[in-house]
């Protein structure tokens, strides 16, 4: 059930990561959308932010490396509502030691319906639609049952 909402601002809070082997292709995605980037505040784990930064000369507001908690810390600010978007390109092909920290942080996206994308294709599709660049009310689920329940 939905009845609660926030509203999103037309400059978005997005928050980037990508893992090792997909850290060039952010990079190469972030360089081509380098301009409708640079009109949203930006927010990285740590290495993916410096390098966000090398590539793009804007300034990037960087977490804890992932494996460090900046996962964690990105998690925490989207149930706070400090993140407006994930883009996190995460990577199938690798088990990496922080494995629990990326569900969690993919789980409270969905928790808290964020607009979330993992690979390049959906974050076009994001990058591409009009609701990035205007104010949008997101519906949030309605946790009061949940919140009320008796334990
Ligand atoms: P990093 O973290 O940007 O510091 O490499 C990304 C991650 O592994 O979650």
């Amino acid at each position: 059930m939905m009845s609660n909402s926030k509203t999103l601002h037309a400059r978005k809070r997005i928050a980037l990561i990508a893992h090792d082997h997909k850290k060039a292709e952010l990079l190469d995605w972030a360089v081509y959308n380098k301009t409708v980037l640079a009109r949203h505040e930006l927010y990285a784990t740590g290495t993916t932010g410096k390098l966000l930064e090398e590539a793009l000369d804007v300034s990037v507001r960087k977490l804890l490396s992932g494996p460090l908690g900046g996962d964690q810390q990105i998690g925490a600010a989207v149930a706070e509502g400090r993140i407006d978007v994930i883009i996190f390109f995460w990577d199938p092909m690798e088990a990496l030691p922080h494995d629990p920290d990326i569900k969690a942080l993919l789980r409270l996206g969905v928790v808290w319906n964020i607009p979330m994308a993992s690979n390049r294709a959906s974050a076009d599709f994001l990058m591409t639609s009009p609701l990035m660049h205007q104010e949008y009310t997101v519906s949030l689920p309605d946790y009061s049952l949940y919140l009320g329940r008796k334990v």
